[in-house]
């Protein structure tokens, strides 16, 4: 079973897959040791330390970015830091309201309740939380017709962290309840070099220096790629028997899964190739995208399309996805000179 709904435990993808069982033991369990990210981390510290003053829960706090950024992480590092317990949950496993009520009366003061994919959460359920984040009330409705009477319930005071890749889709009743919101940004290179520096001691690799970064630069800003690409690397290289993981290790390897010196894979290309070739660049309508390769929509919006559009490959236009300079060059595609004069705002 995956534990995301785009079905896929495909090298490239950042969402949890089958390549990520020792996810947990990579985590890290401190914001000293939670690399990046510094805005948040400052901002949540300061936070959480006010709170711990007061003697109070933390405000609620929702987390947004791309998948395997680093949002469960972030969530039991709080945790950690408030001393309290954390409950994991995610909109599509919440599906009636009554399952939400059980989980949030048996939460103590200070808890965390986690809900990953909070934009997922069915109405009815989204409506339990509005009285639970701020009044700490639970309202519930018993009997039916004429008789029916509300009941209210008090909740000890707990800390909502609502993850979400799609903070556009929160409806505002839900956001505005957020006391706290962050905003995750993709990785540098040189972080995610410490990233993987940092899971290969953790997992007994022996890494070169050149190797980390060689990895670093093709995880497309994500620790849950890099942490998945060491891993492959390192089984490539324990076969050809050099020992530690060397710059021309990670390059062979790599190669040989197919994933390029940016970190696009087989995927990503389709996507440029079809934009470009079948579309003329664009634009090009998500849905017509998704069809003519074959995949699911949500995946090319969560997984594949926020690198391309952090490269700078792709840009979203209201009449769909146009196909930019320098996705037509890493294509090896020449930009035809109408589509060049008229994308000429993405260059700047
Ligand atoms: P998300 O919840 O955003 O999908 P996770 O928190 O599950 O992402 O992170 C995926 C993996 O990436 C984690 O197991 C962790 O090992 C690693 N990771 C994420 N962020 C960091 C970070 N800032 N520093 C070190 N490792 C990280």
């Amino acid at each position: 079973m995956f534990d995301n709904d785009y079905g896929d435990d495909r090298l490239i993808s950042s969402t949890k897959g089958e390549y990520d069982f020792e996810e947990n033991v990579l985590r890290p369990k401190t914001m000293e040791e939670y690399i990046g990210q510094d805005k948040v981390k400052e901002n949540l510290s300061v936070f959480m330390a006010a709170a711990k003053r007061r003697g109070e829960a933390l405000d609620h706090v929702l987390l947004y970015g791309p998948p395997g950024l680093g949002k469960t992480t972030l969530a039991h590092i709080v945790a950690n830091t408030m001393g309290t317990q954390i409950k994991l949950t995610s909109g599509p496993a919440i599906e009636r309201s009554g399952d939400l009520a059980a989980i949030l009366t048996n939460l103590n003061e200070g808890d965390i309740l986690f809900i990953d994919e909070i934009h997922r959460l069915n109405r009815s359920v989204e409506e339990i939380l509005y009285s639970a984040m701020e009044d700490y009330a639970l309202d519930i409705i018993v009997g039916k017709g004429p008789s029916a009477r509300n009941i209210r319930f008090s909740l000890k005071k707990f800390t909502l962290i609502g993850a979400t890749t799609r903070a556009g889709m929160l409806s505002s009743p839900l956001r505005d309840r957020f006391g706290i919101i962050c905003r995750l940004d993709m990785y540098t290179p040189d972080e995610l070099k410490r990233i993987v520096a940092r899971s290969a001691r953790t997992l007994g690799i022996s890494l070169e220096e050149e190797g980390g970064f060689e990895i670093a630069k093709r995880s497309r800003g994500t620790p849950r790629i890099a942490n998945r690409l060491l891993k492959r690397v390192r089984d490539f290289s324990a076969v050809s028997g050099s020992g530690s993981v060397s710059l021309g290790d990670a390059r062979r390897a790599l190669e040989k899964l197919e994933i390029d010196e940016l970190g696009l894979d087989g995927t990503d290309r389709s996507i440029l190739h079809a934009i470009i070739e079948k579309f003329g660049g664009g634009p090009v309508g998500l849905d017509t995208l998704a069809a003519t390769i074959n995949e699911d929509v949500n995946t090319i919006e969560d997984v594949y399309e926020p690198y391309l559009l952090q490269l700078g490959f792709l840009a979203r236009t209201p009449r769909g996805r146009v196909c930019l300079k320098g996705g037509y060059e890493h294509m090896g595609a020449t930009m035809p000179e109408p589509l060049k004069k008229q994308l000429s705002v993405f260059d700047e």
